[in-house]
């Protein structure tokens, strides 16, 4: 039943990314504030491409990007679902959880046009019914909020824990551009747009443009959204834990 989220991928030391590379990176950024603009056009000086998790609920509210925005504004990046109306997932009847998901997934894809699969969980929180639920909808990969600090590729894409929140990610930046390419990695960023307003040192505007400058542009690193690398990694050969 949950032979999918259950399964373990081992870290094939021969897996390669699109174009042969070996190393990822990807940016997932929570909550569509109107934020994302700047940031949109900041990741697009770059060639960083980001994957924005949307709450269909509060699209169009002050603060959050209109519905009628969204397809030309994450045009070349991900558009994935983080619920309705951004709730505690692991507090909600199994009813609500597939009305907080689904209908947010159909919500999206309808104004995008094209299938929406990804997800965020709200605050990070999910349960095994949660996953559950989510797996049962046809969610192909679900991120938390709980950092790694590392670079492995996920073993279950429904509770796929990034390696770090965007403000911890300048420390870890040189150790990704220095790894090797005998391995995989990924470097797996999550945060918020609207954090950078604040202005602290590893969370402004100027932060987040030096990390992009540093990550940007190089020839041995896939630019690509988590929708993107979860289609590579589920389409890598699967070793299933005894
Ligand atoms: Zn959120």
């Amino acid at each position: 039943m949950l032979s999918v989220v259950e399964s373990i991928y081992t870290q094939h030391s021969d897996f390669r990314f699109p174009g042969g590379v070996a190393k990822a990176l990807v940016l997932s950024m929570d909550d569509g504030p109107v934020q994302d603009r700047r940031l949109v056009e900041l990741l697009d000086c770059y060639g960083i491409r980001g994957t924005f998790h949307l709450n269909s609920g509060r699209l169009g509210q002050p603060g959050y990007v209109a519905p009628e925005e969204i397809g030309s504004l994450y045009a070349g990046h991900e558009v994935s679902t983080h619920s309705v109306s951004h709730p505690y997932l692991d507090s909600l009847s199994r009813a609500e959880l597939v009305t907080e998901v689904g209908d947010d997934r159909a919500a999206l894809s309808r104004i995008l046009g094209r299938d929406v699969r990804g997800h965020a969980y709200p605050f990070g929180a999910c349960n095994a019914t949660v996953i559950e639920i989510l797996d049962e909808l046809g969610i192909t990969y679900a991120r938390t909020v709980d950092q790694t600090r590392d670079f492995r590729l996920p073993d279950n894409l429904l509770a796929w824990d990034p390696s770090c929140h965007h403000s911890a990610a300048g420390e870890l930046a040189d150790t990704f551009l220095a790894l090797p390419d005998s391995n995989p990695a990924l470097f797996f960023i999550y945060g918020h747009s609207w954090e950078l307003d604040s202005g602290e040192p590893t969370n402004s505007w100027a932060y987040m443009e030096n990390l992009a400058h540093k990550l940007g542009g190089r020839s041995d690193i896939w630019y690509a959204t988590a929708i993107e690398v979860a289609d590579s990694i589920g389409a890598m050969p699967r070793t299933f834990d005894a």
